[in-house]
């Protein structure tokens, strides 16, 4: 795809001797210049739901809020470095991944055979380059699988047996099955199979982190254990690029949790990417659309992150909240757990 560029910023890869198509590579798509970021830099998700105020203990809650703020501090600290932007959202992911507390690797639901099947994906603003898997058993962390299928190999979604395999062969850090158990989570499967009248059990749950440079660019990662008593081999959207996952730096970045086939059918995260790049809505107003329109009208709930290219942050949700943080330009960090902390932007 031939794009092009300022006159002045042309003219400097001229004097610098970069070939159109090197300079080309080595730009954001957009083609805007690195400035001084104000806004968010990076956000993260624990999942769409409700969580009433009351209903954790104050060591629960400061257990989810030290994983949001490890994932933030750990993902900030390689924006800070000028790594890419896909480090960022990789390492932040994988720190809820390995949180017990979060429905994703570590602590991920269980299928209706009580089993793990775990999904994630990422994708990458500059050039649209996406890595995706599903269904996997034994990869420890999904989402660095996803990375692997995206640079090592020349797919972008592999699923099951075959993707566990790559991950063995390629040194991602491979378990068995008991690495995944937790007593919650194996509760939660019996609420679902014996369920008590009136009772309503909790399902979903995802993480994602959505991050931005000063470059302007941007990626996006979406790790899950889906549904709670899921039929084995359903895969949700967390791991279907432009439903769970997108990133295009002409647009926005959004990981999104809820009802994945919802968000399946309206491909919701490409198309608040749409309305942003074609109907030219700012990210709130594009975000809110989808969830709050598109995907409640197919019956279902469900929330996204959507960090645009300028650091506005929109965190929309049809449930009554969505767990979520993020760490501005400047290093502050915030955690919103309960529906009264999350504005419905
Ligand atoms: N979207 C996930 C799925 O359908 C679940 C969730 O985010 O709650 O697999």
């Amino acid at each position: 795809m031939r794009r092009s560029l300022p006159v002045s910023v042309g003219l400097a890869a001229l004097v610098i001797g970069l070939s159109g198509s090197q300079f080309a590579a080595a730009m954001p798509v957009r083609g805007a210049p690195a400035s001084d970021l104000r806004g968010v830099v990076l956000a993260v998700h624990g999942g769409a739901g409700s969580v009433p105020r009351g209903s954790l203990t104050p060591e629960e809650e400061k257990a989810y809020r030290d994983g949001l703020t490890k994932a933030l501090r750990t993902g900030y600290a390689l924006i800070k470095q000028n790594k890419p932007v896909l480090d960022a959202v990789e390492a932040a992911v994988n720190v809820l991944e390995d949180d017990p507390n979060f429905n994703a690797g570590k602590g991920a639901v269980f299928n209706a055979d009580a089993e793990q099947e775990l999904d994630a994906s990422i994708m990458n603003g500059r050039d649209l380059r996406s890595g995706a898997v599903a269904g996997v058993h034994h990869t420890k962390n999904p989402i660095s699988l996803a990375r692997l299928v995206m640079e090592k190999s020349p797919h972008v979604f592999m699923a099951g047996k075959g993707a566990d395999d790559f991950a063995l062969r390629n040194g991602v850090p491979y378990t068995t099955q008991d690495y995944f158990w937790t007593q919650r989570r194996w509760d939660q499967l019996m609420d679902a199979k014996h369920p008590k009248p009136g009772a309503k059990a909790e399902t979903g749950g995802t993480v994602g982190a959505i991050a931005l440079d000063r470059s302007h660019n941007v990626a996006a990662a979406t790790s899950t254990g889906g549904l709670t008593n899921k039929q084995p081999g359903r895969v949700g959207d967390s791991p279907v690029i432009g439903a769970g996952t997108y990133a295009d730096n002409r647009t926005v970045a959004i990981s999104s949790t809820g009802t994945g086939e919802a968000f399946i059918r309206t491909v919701a995260a490409h198309d608040i990417s749409a309305l942003m790049q074609y109907a030219h809505l700012p990210v709130t107003k594009a975000a809110a659309t989808v969830v709050n329109e598109k995907v409640p009208a197919l019956g279902a709930t469900g929330g996204v992150i959507a960090l645009d290219t300028r650091g506005n942050l929109a965190t929309p949700h049809s449930t009554k909240g969505i767990i979520n943080g993020y760490v501005t330009a400047d290093g502050k960090i915030t955690t919103r757990l309960y529906d009264d902390e999350t504005p419905t932007s």
